[in-house]
This record gives C-alpha cells, structure tokens and sequence, in this order.
C-alpha cells in the first residue's frame, strides 16, 4: 500500500529534518515569485490559467477529477507534495459569488480530496482555504480556488524516495496519477 510506504522514509529522515522532497519543491516558488502563468488583467479572457485548464487533457492540465462544476487539480508551484486545489469551471473571484450548487460540490470535493490524499499518501492533516484578493495572499485572485494542502508529521510527504530522482514534471505527473486513480468514482 502506497500509505505503507510513507513511514519507513520518515524514519529513516528524522522527524523535523528537511528531507530531500522538501528542498526539491522549495526552488518551484520562485517561479510563482517571478509572476509566471499570471493572468494580464481580472477577466475570464485575460490569461487565467484556472479558466484554461479544464480545455486541456487531465495529464497535461494535471486535473485529478472533474465535476459538473468544480474540478480538483495539483497546485504548479505547491507547498507540499499533493497540494491541490478545487476551482469553480466559472470565473468567479469572491467566495459570495457561487450559486447554492457551486458552493456544495466545491464542499464535496473538498472532503473528497482529503479523503483521497489519506488513501494514496496517508497525509496526517491538512491545510484547508482560500485565500481571498492579493492582499490576502491570493496568486490568481480573480479566479477562485480552495487549497487542499496535506501535511505529514515532521513535514515529510509521500515521495521521498523517487523524489530523490525524479525531475519536478515527472513528479507532477506521477502525483497526478496517483491522485486520480484513488478518487473515488460515480
Ligand atoms: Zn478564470
């Protein structure tokens, strides 16, 4: 079992040491930083990636499910190993902005997300949210998307051993696969 595999590394790493998945990950923010994949202006026909992503193959948009009007998707520049986010298809920026059954399926595939993340990675907790306008944080804030971010005790993560070999687009997309394959389907 995949969950099987997260202790053993731990172990061997020490709780609270960096390990090499950690260090990996870390140079991915300056992307982000650099202002890569941001949109030019807040409309839905200005460069949103989130609006975008949903035109293009689940590998190549790294989207593990599909909703009628949500979808689940890694995070490009992520906090963690598994950090994914759930966006509304609509381009929306406020959080009052989603109808009744927007605001439901975005629930459901919440705890779906964190269900699947226990399953394929046996994440100890999580951080939850959204981060609401730049001021609060948000990268792309005129497209809405909830953050899932698994954490592991001691920051560790589910894959620390081919993370010692694999280049960041290989782990992204073996993430993916991961992901995908262990959410639950209708
Ligand atoms: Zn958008």
């Amino acid at each position: 079992m995949l969950a099987r595999m997260t202790s053993e590394p731990e172990q061997q790493i020490g709780v609270g040491t960096p390990d090499a998945f950690q260090r990996l990950w870390t140079p991915h923010r300056m992307a982000y930083i650099q202002g890569e994949n941001k949109p030019s202006g807040p409309g839905a026909g200005d460069g949103c990636p989130f609006c975008s992503i949903p035109d293009k193959s689940d590998e190549d948009g790294l989207i593990i499910a599909r909703g009628e009007r949500v979808y689940a998707v890694l995070n490009l520049y992520p906090y963690t190993g598994g950090h994914l986010m759930i966006v509304p298809f609509r381009h929306l920026a406020d959080y009052t902005e989603l109808d009744s059954e927007e605001t439901i399926e975005l629930a459901e595939f919440t705890k779906t997300a964190m269900t699947t993340l226990r399953t394929a990675s046996g994440a100890h907790g999580f951080n939850i949210g959204l981060n609401q306008g730049t001021v609060a944080g948000a990268g792309i804030a005129a497209h809405l998307h909830q953050h899932v971010v698994p954490r592991w005790g001691g920051d560790s993560n589910f894959m620390p051993v081919i993370g010692n070999t694999k280049v960041l687009p290989q782990l992204l997309a073996d993430t993916r696969r991961l992901l995908a394959d262990a959410w639950p389907k209708p």
